[in-house]
């Protein structure tokens, strides 16, 4: 019977084996070789960057997320021992590696490795071209120098043309949580927020505000807790027609 064989050989050598492979073994290296090395040079090979603050889903291939976890989790263990934190002993630390893995790469990072979410784009029926304001959306990012949290609002001005594409409302809090769950810094954020929706909707405007606290003023550094930093971006028209930016400000001014 080669099935109760099979099975034979395998319990086996499992047995046999005690030792701490088995867990992260299949994806997490090509020959030898590790996996983050493997998607660099996908995206050297497309001489395609990757800044904190890009999204890398275009040279993933399945399971890859997943082995990123194992790889990350094996470094920040690394990491803990560096810091002479006994992570045997010390229960609260246990897994502290795996945990912190998962949230970088699943949760706060997840907009470098998650493909842009799918917009349904609807036609301007009805022409509209009337300010439309979105927000307060809230963000939760983190800067690239230290990695700290960045915990703000963002707020959406767009001024659609007779013929701009419209998006669900929904739509813009995913497309800005996309954007924020990157390691960055929010001048580049909010940037490259109102480019993508000056892409995706063609508008004759948009503005973008975003007010954040940044945990690397508060945690660290100054220890300034009040410290806040805004920024805008302003394009179209809202560049062009000042009674129109001062009418977007001012409705978020009230919210
Ligand atoms: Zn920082």
């Amino acid at each position: 019977m080669p099935n109760n064989m099979t099975a034979k050989t395998v319990a086996k050598k499992s047995s046999a084996t005690k030792a701490p492979i088995a867990k992260s073994s299949s994806k997490k290296k090509e020959d030898g070789v590790p996996l983050s090395v493997v998607i660099r040079r996908r995206i050297q090979a497309k001489k395609a960057r990757f800044h904190a603050n890009d999204n890398i889903s275009a040279f993933l291939e399945p399971g890859d997320i997943e082995g990123l976890v194992d790889e990350v989790a094996e470094k920040m263990q690394g990491v803990l021992e560096s810091l002479v934190i006994d992570t045997q002993s010390d229960h609260n630390t246990k897994n502290t590696s795996r945990r912190v893995a998962k949230m970088y790469v699943q949760e706060v990072f997840s907009g470098r490795y998650q493909e842009q979410p799918a917009l349904t784009k609807f036609p301007n029926v009805s022409h509209l071209n009337e300010l439309m304001i979105i927000g307060p959306i809230t963000v939760r990012s983190a800067c690239s120098h230290h990695l700290c949290p960045i915990m703000g609002r963002v707020w959406i001005g767009v001024l659609p043309s007779k013929n701009s594409a419209l998006i669900g409302l929904s739509k813009y809090s995913r497309l800005t949580e996309w954007v924020m769950c990157r390691p960055q810094i929010q001048e580049e954020a909010v940037v490259e927020l109102a480019d993508m929706l000056e892409k995706k909707i063609k508008p004759v405007g948009v503005a973008v505000v975003m007010d954040a606290d940044h945990f690397c003023m508060q945690w660290r550094g100054v220890k300034d807790r009040d410290s806040k930093m805004i920024n805008s971006v302003m394009r179209g028209a809202f560049l062009r027609d000042s009674n129109l930016r001062r009418e977007f400000l001012a409705l978020i001014e009230r919210k």
